[in-house]
């Protein structure tokens, strides 16, 4: 799952980002809302984390700006304490949910992995598809309820074919949402974290559609 965050306090940036790629999650950062509304506009983000109040655009047009292009990944906004119009016009504008500053970074985690399952049509943060079980709280994976050790890479990969169960994930789509704008991508490398998840997991999960890219079937389904 990638994630974008935007927010001009750098002390504050960094917190957030350091909090969620230790989460699992990749990050992208912008520091103003140029910048920001940029990356949101033509990268694939899972999920955004924007403040409203930033230098050279307001996190509230970024939004506006973003929703009228229809672009729908789930926004959580940072508002300033006491601000309770600024909650209005966030949600007004297409924000998912928000959070007053200052607030927990535990509880931030929690609205992220809440906003990430709910867009993905997933009501518990426990994921489940046959004998697979991935827990998104804390990022543990059980095969027949014993758990795996599993990679960064790999548990992303997992996470990101399980929360878009039954669904054809491709290739290109998984490279997109697995590293971050630095990373110098290559496709094929999917290919072998997809072999050693499989090994790894040792029960057939993820099947190949061949052409298309892999899909975890929907349990029953
Ligand atoms: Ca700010």
């Amino acid at each position: 799952m990638r994630l974008l965050v935007i927010e001009d306090d750098s002390d504050l940036n960094r917190q957030l980002t350091v909090a969620l790629q230790q989460a699992g999650y990749v990050v992208d950062s912008a520091t103003d809302g140029e910048e920001g509304g940029y990356l949101g506009e033509t990268e694939p983000y899972d999920a955004v984390v924007l403040d409203l109040g930033l230098p050279k655009v307001d996190g509230l047009t970024v939004l506006k700006r973003w929703r009228d292009e229809a672009r729908t990944m789930p926004v959580l906004i940072l508002t300033a304490r006491d601000r309770w119009n600024d909650k209005v016009q966030g949600f007004d504008a297409g924000a998912d949910d928000y959070l007053a500053k200052p607030f927990h970074m535990e509880e931030l985690l929690a609205r992220v992995r809440a906003l990430l399952r709910r867009a993905a049509g997933h009501a518990s943060s426990e994921l489940v598809c046959g004998p697979v079980t991935l827990d998104t709280r804390s990022g543990r994976v059980l095969v027949e309820g014993a758990p795996i050790k599993l990679t960064s890479h790999e548990y992303r990969l997992l996470a990101y074919l399980m929360h878009h169960v039954g669904r054809v994930v491709s290739r290109a789509e998984l490279t997109e949402h697995m590293y971050d704008q630095d990373f110098d991508r290559d496709s094929n490398t999917i290919e072998v974290f997809v072999g050693r998840l499989r090994r790894k997991l040792g029960v057939d999960l993820i099947e190949t559609v061949r052409g298309l890219g892999y899909i975890v079937q929907k349990p029953g389904g």
